[in-house]
């Protein structure tokens, strides 16, 4: 804290600590004047400023020169299926045209009667 001389204005820094709490009777070492000094009253416990940051890491703008996350777009794959499922009919109706009079020794005679399969036939053969 700094004291000054109420006599002649001389100025001194003097430690708080050595005044203490209540105050110190103290002597001017230019004039030799004497006089009670009060206690410094507590600084006000200014609040510490916060650190700044060195830079500050804000999310890249548009045409900021980053490149862009591009995220691929969610393909529909209805297509694809379709067409296996397509694939897989064709398939299916060669091998039962190819394999034909196999297939109707092996079925029993209701399911020929179920499917119509001799009035397919007869459509056919004309
Ligand atoms: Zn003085």
């Amino acid at each position: 804290m700094q004291v000054t001389c109420p006599n002649c204005g001389a100025r001194y820094a003097v430690d708080p600590l050595q005044i203490g709490p209540t105050g110190r009777t103290v002597q001017c070492a230019r004039c030799s004047h004497r006089w009670h000094q009060q206690a410094a009253p507590p600084a006000a416990v200014a609040p510490q400023p916060r650190p700044v940051p060195d830079f500050v890491i804000r999310p890249p703008t548009y045409n900021s020169g980053l490149p862009a996350l591009a995220t691929p777009p969610t393909k529909s794959q209805w297509g694809q299926w379709l067409s296996i499922g397509g694939l897989a009919v064709v398939v299916l109706a060669i091998a039962a045209y190819a394999f034909r009079s196999e297939i109707l020794a092996v079925l029993p005679s209701e399911w020929r009667d179920a499917l119509h399969i001799d009035a397919l036939r007869g459509l056919f053969r004309q």
